[in-house]
């Protein structure tokens, strides 16, 4: 309760800013660390893009490479939780290839994700508000490369072409796909793998190819209030988006132009949506790309947004690095 009033007054979107650690071949091939965390507890975040000077950013919140998947749900948490509420919400990570989206999403075995924690919280809240409400929880997985939806947990191919549709007021659907129904935590992790493992069917480079697609989770809690009887739908997105590098000179021709062309609208399509919610602009150019299409419902609105921006601390990777963060403090 107190979370949802201190979002109302600060505004729905919130950007957390993630860096991953030095690998073991950046560390041994010498490069050195350009990210400042020293005031990262305040939210504020440097980056040295020359022997003496600095860059400086504000965040909601800065995790540094120390952080763990714990410290990071643990901020997500409220937001997850909003939705049982009736509340649609939106977590994506945008970054450089690289850079720790699909770690902070989708996560490890070991180490798992905000994907993964944030079923295992609903179903724990379901839980503890099981006399006042009954909840219905089913998940959808889709991958949106190159402009086109693609049903992750689809047991047959289908040559039909996915497209989205509005249901009704502030409702959009995407016919024909499959709503997992999960009953439980247990069934959960099984049905991201499926998800997960499709991806890779039909790609002859599955990193590669993930790292030019989208990958969509969606969450659909349905809630009934057991001593009003009233019903609510509401919808929870968890985004793995597309790498955010820039196409090297050399690489633009054929598919590959064509893939990056695609990245690029969709990504600066999500800047414009999410700069355009910021600044109350009358007119939000959802249309402009599938991916801000599919995630209308939960951007805008009183929906909540959590971007994460990922980015690495290596001094080789500075210029993307520069670029994310710009990308994130014109959504802020
Ligand atoms: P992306 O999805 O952005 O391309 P990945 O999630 O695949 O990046 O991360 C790249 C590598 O870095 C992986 O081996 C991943 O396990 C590791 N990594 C990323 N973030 C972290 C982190 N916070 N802590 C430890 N390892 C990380
Ligand atoms: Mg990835």
């Amino acid at each position: 309760q107190l979370y949802n009033q201190i979002q109302e007054a600060k505004g729905n979107i919130r950007v957390f800013c993630r860096c991953r650690p030095l690998s073991k071949e950046e560390a041994s091939s010498g490069y050195a660390t350009v990210v400042d965390f020293n005031a990262a507890k305040d939210g504020d975040l440097g980056i040295l893009t020359g022997c003496s000077t600095k860059k400086s950013y504000k965040f909601d919140r800065v995790y540094t490479p120390k952080d763990d998947q714990v410290d990071v749900f643990a901020d997500a948490s409220p937001m997850v939780t909003s939705v049982l509420d009736g509340y649609n919400v939106c977590i994506f990570a945008y970054g450089q290839t690289g850079t720790g989206k699909t770690f902070t999403m989708e996560g490890t075995e070991q180490n798992r994700g905000v994907n993964y924690r944030t079923l295992e919280q609903l179903f724990k809240i379901a839980e503890e508000r099981k006399d006042t409400f009954a909840y219905k929880i089913s998940v959808s997985v889709l991958e949106v490369y190159n402009e086109q939806i693609r049903d992750l947990l689809a047991t047959s191919p289908t040559s039909k072409k996915l497209e989205i549709r509005q249901a009704s007021e502030g409702v959009h659907r995407v016919p024909g796909i499959v709503e997992a129904r999960v009953e439980n935590i247990k069934e959960v992790w099984d049905v991201l793998q499926a998800g997960s493992n499709a991806r890779a069917v039909g790609s002859n480079n599955v990193n590669e190819h993930s790292s030019r697609s989208h990958c969509m989770l969606c969450i659909m809690v349905g809630a009934k209030n057991l001593i009003n009887g009233e019903c609510t739908q509401s919808k929870l997105w968890l985004v793995d988006l597309a790498g955010s590098e820039r196409l090297a000179k050399t690489e633009a021709q054929g598919d590959r132009l064509k893939e990056a062309l695609n990245i690029n609208r969709s990504l600066s399509a999500l800047g414009d949506v999410i700069s355009a919610l910021a600044s109350k602009s009358s007119h939000i150019p959802y249309r402009n790309s599938k991916l801000t299409h599919l995630l209308q419902d939960s951007l805008g609105g009183d929906s909540k947004t959590l971007m994460f921006v990922q980015i690495s601390p290596s001094e080789q990777d500075l210029g993307e690095t520069a670029s994310s963060l710009n990308f994130a403090s014109r959504v802020r």
